[in-house]
């Protein structure tokens, strides 16, 4: 047993209230990517969690996804695919806009990114309304490969993200 069994991730997470505006608890990831054992003992469950489910590739949105999803690809010895905010991606893109509270939003994948008919894992490290994942998701659709899971380091499962993410399989490692 590696030594990060030992350690509880979600006591790595800290509140934060009012930030980034009033009325939000911001639950800082930070303290937990200082711990080494802690991170690893996040990456790990996710592993457990995904691993077995015949996934060709893990998928992660810009910007705190990555630090979940590229360590979990190593782990899993999977590709590693970014989505990214519109006009980073260098090659051609797929492009997807979804809506949120006050507007919309816009994110990019590589056309060449994922293999037609792939079977892919997204990983972002919090599942709050779950806008952000079900536009992956789409993302991924249109790329033509499929969505086997969605992994997150956290859910705040009183936001409901998982209806909107239906009727994917979610595995989170801490829940609130
Ligand atoms: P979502 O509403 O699921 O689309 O959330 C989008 C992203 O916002 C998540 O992946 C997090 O990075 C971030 N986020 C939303 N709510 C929180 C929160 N309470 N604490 C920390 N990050 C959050």
């Amino acid at each position: 047993m590696s030594n990060s069994a030992a350690v509880d991730p979600r006591d790595f997470i800290r509140d934060v209230a009012d930030f980034p505006k009033p009325g939000i608890v911001f639950k800082d990831i930070t303290p937990l990517l200082a711990d080494p054992r802690a991170f690893q003992a996040t990456i790990d469950r996710l592993a457990e969690g995904l691993g077995g489910l015949g996934i060709d590739a893990i998928v992660g949105p810009e910007a705190r996804g990555f630090l979940f999803a590229a360590p979990l690809a190593l782990r899993l010895e999977l590709p590693f695919v970014p989505i990214r905010k519109p006009g980073k991606l260098p090659s051609k893109t797929f492009s997807h806009e979804y809506q949120l509270e006050y507007g919309s939003d816009r994110l990019e994948i590589h056309q060449d990114a994922l293999s037609e008919g792939s079977n892919v894992a997204v990983v972002d490290d919090v599942l709050a309304t779950g806008g952000t994942v079900r536009a992956c998701c789409d993302l991924i659709t249109k790329v033509g490969a499929k969505v086997a899971a969605c992994g997150f380091a956290i859910e705040l499962s009183f936001l409901n993200g998982r209806e909107i993410l239906k009727p994917h399989r979610i595995v989170s490692v801490i829940t609130y």
